[in-house]
């Protein structure tokens, strides 16, 4: 029997799960192994009797090595994805050359004391996964993930020469809330109250957060006003796409969003320095995300879509050309069908899709990777096949 560990059961996992459930023939039997057991055992009373794959449940702590080397040791999973929070990687992928299984997850390394995340410290681990005979796979959610797909798909079937990537990310969805995160508080507020950067000519441009703003007219959503931000796919594609001058993140925020987070930036909530709280010490941004709704509690309500992609600009037999690779995904369609919002929908099915690939053989060799340094081909089918189907655009609008 197949089996692969996954572990987290947040709302990523959650949906990961469902997938890899209505795909038993790859996925014969799972481990759902996280820090509160009780979540993965509700999923898989969930779960059970709807699928031929069979669900085993563990508590595990996946910042002590031991306890997941003596997991995988015991399970014995052929790979390990990683879907609990970016601090866990690099603890994980020891535990994997340890034991000797595969890796894949959908975000890079974060230190928990400090807001930066880079892919520096994953790929410090290229070597001994070569010698390992074992496959890394980065960032396979949606951005990162299906945009690195994306790019290396425009690259292979579209382009001669890619020279510049704009990645879009709209989330025109409505949850009714005044203020809440699509996924993971702690890591969404890291993420969008950082400086911001893009890659130009071979090197960083840093702005202030929120700094430049475009409105675009998105496909089935309408115009939104988006920001540009630092995301770890700029990184990755400035050195694999080959001929890039320029690669830039934008995401769209609406008025409230940016109010509320303004308002709590002013008065220290969105910090990661400990404070001493009644004789506790406590991280405020830690406080903050215990009393905000849990983005697994959005899915019933919330409404719109998202739509996610990358505008291409580059040159096909010699003539400048554009193309537009994009998602749209329903949250309420994606609620029916797994009972998530389409944020935790868009990163688990992608991450489902990169594992199979991966146990199928088509996106294996010894080492660390990213998505966009293996075939599209697979993955652009299976997103089809798998509920995240693309749509084509050879004349977009571009941003300026
Ligand atoms: P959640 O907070 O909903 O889920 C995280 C899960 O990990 C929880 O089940 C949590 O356990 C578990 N966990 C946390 N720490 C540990 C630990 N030390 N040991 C064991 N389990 C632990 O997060 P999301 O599902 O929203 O996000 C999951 C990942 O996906 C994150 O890394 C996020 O950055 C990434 N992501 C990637 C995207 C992409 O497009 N590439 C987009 C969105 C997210 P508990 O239930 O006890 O809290």
């Amino acid at each position: 029997m197949r089996k692969t560990l996954i572990i987290g059961c947040g709302g990523v996992a959650s949906v990961t799960i469902h997938k890899c459930c209505q795909n038993s023939e790859i996925f014969e039997e799972i481990m759902i192994a996280s820090r509160t057991k009780s979540k993965c055992d509700k999923l898989k009373a969930k779960l059970e009797g709807t699928t031929k794959t069979i669900i085993h449940t563990a508590q595990v702590d996946a910042d002590n090595v031991k306890e997941l080397v003596a997991l995988m040791k015991d399970f014995q999973p052929e790979v390990v994805l990683n879907l609990a929070l970016p601090y866990q990687d690099l603890k994980i992928m020891d535990a994997c050359l340890e034991v000797g299984c595969h890796y894949i997850d959908t975000a890079n390394y974060e230190p928990e004391d400090t807001a930066k995340f880079e892919y520096s410290w994953q790929w410090a681990y290229r070597e001994k996964f070569e010698q390992a005979g074992l496959t890394a796979i980065l960032g396979c959610g949606f951005d990162p993930g299906v945009t690195g797909v994306f790019s290396a798909y425009a690259l292979k079937h579209e382009f001669d020469e890619i020279n510049y990537i704009d990645i879009l990310d709209c989330n025109g969805g409505d949850h009714g809330y005044p203020f809440a995160t699509n996924f993971n508080p702690e890591i969404n507020i890291r993420e969008v109250s950082a400086n911001g950067s893009y890659w130009e000519n071979g090197h960083w441009v840093e702005t202030k957060p929120m700094e430049i703003k475009r409105e675009y007219d998105f496909a089935q959503v309408g115009k939104k006003d988006m920001y540009l931000l630092h995301h770890e796919e700029l990184e990755s594609l400035g050195l694999n796409i080959p001929g890039i001058k320029r690669i830039r993140f934008f995401m769209t925020f609406g008025e409230s969003y940016l109010t509320h987070l303004k308002c709590l930036e002013n008065v220290g909530m969105t910090s990661i320095e400990p404070i001493e709280y009644e004789g506790k010490q406590i991280i405020p941004l830690q406080f903050l995300k215990a009393v905000l709704p849990d983005p697994a509690s959005l899915g019933p309500r919330t409404i719109g879509k998202t739509n996610i992609g990358c505008i291409f600009q580059g040159k096909k037999d010699g003539q400048d050309k554009t193309y537009y690779l994009y998602n749209v995904c329903d949250h309420q369609e994606c609620y029916k069908e797994v009972g998530s919002q389409a944020v935790s929908y868009t990163t688990g099915v992608p991450a489902m899709i990169g594992t199979m690939l991966l146990l199928q053989g088509k996106w294996k060799k010894p080492g660390v990777y990213n998505v966009e340094e293996f075939n599209p081909d697979p993955f652009m089918e299976a997103l089809n096949k798998w509920g995240l189907p693309w749509i084509e655009d050879h004349n977009p609008v571009l941003v300026d």
